[in-house]
């Protein structure tokens, strides 16, 4: 990686960092997304001009037009990956490329500039290169990076703004589960969906996610830690959660299946477990799930596995699955053997423990 190019790149040192035994307790146990390093990164597009004045500058509140755009029409995506701590002591990013593609492919939908795919991982790079003491070394521990874009232009009309403001913020995140990965309760949600055909499900923008937190409460009403969203045509195929992919493990075929992209975010998880699946000799199939067979096959015994995976959580077994209709187990609720192996092997690679035979490690 290269910052070559970053347009105008300037340095504002924060003035009083936070010192080293303050940041060391910070990073031991955070709690997710309330803490943030010492800086971001800046950088602003503006229509004829395209982007500049680049700015790694102490982290702190932005100055926004109460007109700006993003606050009136949630023109604005984001990303989410993490930076680890390589036994080596060094720092790694898992797939980062992928992250940038997918923010331009969230861009187009959306109808926002492209950020060039180097700039992406040289604005990632310079707040490493100042804040790199922010990634933690514990078990699983990392620094959550979040890239983001929105409509910065001061205007009520309704159409593409003309400057975005595009930012980096970094959060030290802990273990997501203490003792190893806790069976998911799921709930259908049966009323509310995610995405259509031609809508937004596909792209990362905060608009599915405003949407997505109704559902969500309903799920921990009863009970469960996330919802799963059918499609919104015949309300019979499972789309995803609300910020995980799924997949259906039958052992006894060697076959896994996960639904196919279109509606859904394409994970960057999602994509590595079906190279590593299908390495191992397992055949994969993106396809149509239904929720019906989700349960025959899981009350049959055909399903053997069910699993969730995402940046956040890695990969994490399904136990349970709730709906009004009821709720049905799956491998009695408990976690199996091929999702915490396949569990096991991204986390060796994303933490710089296993050879990356694929090239997906910055
Ligand atoms: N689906 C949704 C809706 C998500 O928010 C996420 C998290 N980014 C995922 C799937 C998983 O994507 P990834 O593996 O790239 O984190």
């Amino acid at each position: 990686m290269t910052s070559e190019g970053l347009p105008d790149l300037r340095h504002e040192p924060h003035p009083n960092p936070t010192p080293a035994a303050e940041r060391d307790r910070l990073i031991a146990n955070p709690v997710f997304g309330t803490v943030f390093t010492d800086h971001m990164f800046q950088m602003t597009w503006t229509e004829g001009r395209g982007w500049h004045s680049a700015t790694v500058k102490p982290y702190g509140p932005l100055q926004l037009s109460p007109a700006a755009a993003v606050l009136h029409y949630a023109q604005e995506i984001f990303e989410g990956l993490k930076a680890y701590r390589y036994p080596d002591g060094g720092i790694g990013l898992f797939r980062a490329e992928a992250n940038a593609r997918r923010l331009n492919l969230s861009a187009d939908r959306m109808a926002m500039p492209h950020l060039p795919e180097e700039w992406f991982l040289a604005s990632i790079r310079e707040l490493l290169a100042v804040d790199g003491d922010w990634v933690p070394s514990q078990e699983e521990s990392s620094l959550y990076l979040r890239p983001y874009m929105f409509a910065s232009e001061a205007f009520l009309g309704v159409r593409p703004a003309k400057e975005f403001t595009y930012l980096v913020i970094a959060s030290p995140a802990a273990a997501y589960f203490k003792n190893g990965p806790k069976p998911l309760n799921l709930w259908v949600s049966e009323e509310y969906n995610r995405a259509g055909p031609g809508g937004t499900g596909a792209a990362k923008c905060g608009g599915n996610y405003a949407a997505s937190l109704l559902p969500q409460s309903e799920a921990i009403e009863h009970g469960c830690d996330q919802v799963v969203f059918l499609d919104a045509v015949e309300y019979k195929y499972v789309d995803e959660l609300g910020g995980m992919n799924l997949f259906f493990v039958n052992e006894n075929d060697r076959v896994v299946h996960t639904p196919k992209l279109g509606t859904i975010l394409p994970g960057i998880t999602r994509d590595a477990i079906l190279t590593l699946a299908a390495e191992a000799g397992w055949e994969v199939r993106e396809t149509r799930y239904s929720i019906d067979r989700w349960r025959d096959e899981a009350d049959s015994g055909v399903l053997s596995e069910a699993f969730a995976c995402g940046t956040a959580a890695v990969i994490t077994p399904v136990g349970t699955v709730k709906s009004r209709n009821g709720e049905f187990k799956i491998n009695g609720g408990e976690a199996g053997k091929f999702t915490m192996q396949l569990r096991q092997a991204i986390l060796d690679l994303q933490h710089g423990r296993a050879e990356d035979t694929h090239g997906w490690t910055t």
